[in-house]
């Protein structure tokens, strides 16, 4: 390598940060993870670890071994002591040359942040609006990979028509899960949410979830929904580890109910307080 511009900059290429050369920025080739604690106990760190290890796996990613994963969270988060803290972590392949194909011997980047949570009271009293998106992504969306342009796109859609959250919706016209969340409905005293395939994460609320939906003693069926069919629905929510349920009042444009949050979103977000604390 000859040459090295950053910015406006030209560096000596032997001089220039591993992390400039890292395959997470080159090809967004790694894995990521993010939890959340709760008065000073992180939640459900072993189905986190569980979905990170598998996410390596399917990658090939396997240089990292998962207890020295764990040790970091645990040091990271006793460390930056916030009692109600967001984790973020992600593992590249590592740093090297630009090339698709990649040499085994590849050390692995790892790179995790602690920081404070923001607040969801109000969302969660008033509930949100979401908007529709194409759903643009690959074909392995169960795996929590760094390439997020898709998601990121239908995101900033959203937030620029006003709303909270992006519901993705396939070529069939089916919507597959929301652009950083899991979706849900509520009709006619049933839990209604997408089936766990290849197209969708495997989201750990969305576990909690269904264990919530046991206890209240919602029947749940895992089917795929056309937007139109939840526009006449009771009750909608997303479901994301930083903010556990948010309750969704306006769903493209239609209110959902009455417009408050629904009886049943509110007995999932008090179920789920009785898991986290
Ligand atoms: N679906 C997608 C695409 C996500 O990015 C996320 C979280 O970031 C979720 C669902 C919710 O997953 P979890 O409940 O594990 O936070």
């Amino acid at each position: 390598m000859k040459i090295v511009m950053i910015q406006d900059k030209f560096f000596d290429p032997s001089r220039v940060d591993d992390i400039y050369f890292d395959r997470g920025l080159y090809f967004g080739d790694g894995v990521y993870e993010v939890l959340r604690s709760y008065k000073g106990k992180i939640f459900a760190l072993d189905d986190h670890l569980a979905r990170f290890e598998r996410s390596m796996k399917e990658i090939s990613i396997l240089g990292l071994d998962i207890n020295k994963v764990r040790e970091r969270v645990e040091g990271a988060f006793a460390k930056a002591a916030i009692p109600d803290a967001k984790i973020y972590f992600h593992v590249t392949r590592g740093s090297g040359p630009r090339g698709h194909s990649w040499d085994d011997e590849m050390k692995p980047n790892f790179f995790l942040t602690v920081s404070e949570l923001d607040d969801s009271s109000e969302i969660k009293e008033k509930g949100v609006a979401v908007s529709l998106y194409p759903d643009l992504r690959w074909k392995r969306c169960d795996i929590k990979s760094l390439n997020l342009l898709a998601n990121v796109l239908a995101n900033q859609d959203a937030v620029k028509k006003g709303c909270f959250e992006a519901i993705l919706v396939n070529d069939d016209g089916y919507i597959t899960e929301g652009s950083s969340s899991a979706f849900f409905s509520i009709n006619d005293g049933k839990l209604i949410t997408t089936p766990l395939a290849k197209n969708i994460l495997p989201s750990i609320t969305r576990k909690y979830v269904l264990k919530a939906a046991k206890t209240i003693g919602l029947e749940v069926i895992e089917k795929l929904l056309r937007p139109e069919e939840v526009k006449a629905f009771e009750e909608t929510f997303i479901g994301v580890t930083t903010r556990d349920i948010v309750p969704v009042v306006e769903f493209d444009g239609v209110t959902i109910g009455n417009g408050m949050v629904g009886k049943l979103t509110k007995s999932f977000i008090d179920t789920f307080e009785i898991f986290t604390s």
